[in-house]
């Protein structure tokens, strides 16, 4: 069976199609600036040239009709769309209503609208998507898989915030935890690779990328993530602050007469390691300039860094224990020092000890801990889309 994943932003679509039988990606591409001038589409092919279209894309309906003439057509790797068994869509939050991926049905998409103000920026667009696919291929079945159904299985210790309680029973006001597919994907992976008890395996995830989060499950199952009711909370991101007090929303309102919607969106946009160093979002920049003697430059990293393993701390304390740690997403799979100085430096303590040669290593699965190390460290590269395409699978088949 063929599924296509689909992710869907405000003005982009990204897709896979994936052969299920060896799990292989057939064709993978990307429709940017939707309904604003200069949109385009790249398709790529394994072992083939790129294939690139620039015409006017006015909204996500047109982009996924040139999808499926793109998957179909003179550059395509399908005859025809009845090859395509089911489509799985990202969606970003799913409130505490779905604990589960769904196939999409009226009721499925009125929840998706009812969740856009705690997801304003990516469930219109994820709403968007779905509706365009029923529109181009109407009769195949689309199947809705939330990036906050991983954090469904937190205890109540975990997920409510000490607020007056009336906000949970209004508003649904929680921790609900986000890059979901991608904790649940290398938690199992990290069971599966490590050859881990599947049941009581205790496992940290750090998905380290421009966005960033950590999870502490037990046999595969969350027991507390880092990021809350949105993005915003937990490590330091690209240009995400993470935790910080909420009197300094007060304060800069206050101070700098913005409005909280405008605080909020500093602190999303304008914070992080790009907030810190005034340098750049991306971690590559800011590890030159901390190399070439940038005082922030440094600063940023190591609070990075330290952020990362106070939260590693806390759920090694939150499980009593932990048998493994595994890193992914763009930092977590391609930035070496990162991982060594944050298990060499903060839990020596544990046992825990990175193998030099072994950490040298980028995007693959592997071991990077020596072999007395008393807990398990692996790299483990992401997978969301085989994740959406797995859960498609096995509930259309169901
Ligand atoms: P993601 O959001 O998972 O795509 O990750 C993107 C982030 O990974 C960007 O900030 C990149 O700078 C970072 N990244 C990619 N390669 C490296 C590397 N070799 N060292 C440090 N950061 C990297």
């Amino acid at each position: 069976m063929k599924i296509l994943v689909i992710n869907c932003g405000s003005s982009s679509l990204k897709y896979q199609l994936i052969d299920m039988e060896g799990e292989t990606v057939m064709a993978k591409g990307l429709c940017e600036r939707i309904g604003i001038p200069g949109s385009r589409l790249k398709h790529e092919v394994p072992g083939k040239e790129d294939y690139v279209v620039e015409t006017d894309l006015p909204d996500h309906s047109v982009a996924v009709k040139l999808v499926f003439d793109a998957l179909t057509g003179e550059y395509g790797v399908v005859k025809s769309v009845d090859e395509i068994g089911a489509i799985g869509h990202r969606v970003l939050h799913g409130s505490n209503r779905f604990t589960e991926s769904i196939i999409v049905n009226d009721e499925v998409k009125k929840v998706i609208r009812e969740c856009f103000d705690l997801g304003p920026l990516h469930n219109p667009a994820n709403l968007m998507g779905i509706e365009a696919c029923e529109k181009v291929v109407p009769g195949k079945k689309n199947v809705a898989v939330f990036d906050t159904t991983f954090g469904m299985t937190l205890p109540e210790k975990a997920y409510y915030y000490a607020i007056p309680k009336e906000y949970y029973d209004k508003y649904a006001i929680r921790r609900y935890g986000f890059h979901g597919t991608s904790h649940a994907y290398v938690s199992q992976e990290t069971i599966r690779f490590g050859g881990l008890d599947p049941e009581k395996a205790k496992v940290i995830v750090c998905h380290l990328g421009n966005g960033a989060s950590i999870s502490a499950s037990i046999g595969g199952k969350a027991v507390d993530t880092s990021m809350g009711l949105t993005p915003l909370e937990g490590l330091i991101m690209g240009t995400r602050s993470g935790d910080i007090d909420g009197g300094v929303i007060q304060f800069i309102a206050n101070h700098e007469n913005k409005t909280v919607d405008e605080v909020l969106n500093i602190l999303n946009k304008k914070s992080g390691v790009l907030g810190m160093t005034g340098i750049s979002s991306d971690f590559r920049d800011i590890e030159n300039a901390a190399e070439e003697g940038n005082h922030m430059a440094k600063v940023a990293l190591d609070a990075f860094r330290y952020r990362v393993a106070k939260y590693i701390g806390s759920y090694v304390a939150a499980m009593n224990g932990v048998d493994a740690i595994s890193f992914t997403a763009g930092v977590g799979e391609n930035d070496k020092v990162t991982r060594q100085i944050v298990i060499d430096e903060y839990f020596s303590y544990l046992g825990a000890k990175i193998d030099p040669e072994r950490n040298n290593v980028r995007g693959k699965e592997r071991l990077i801990s020596t072999d007395d190390s008393k807990v398990k460290i692996f790299l483990i590269p992401t997978n969301e889309e085989l994740a959406i395409a797995r859960d498609t699978k096995r509930l259309i088949e169901a």
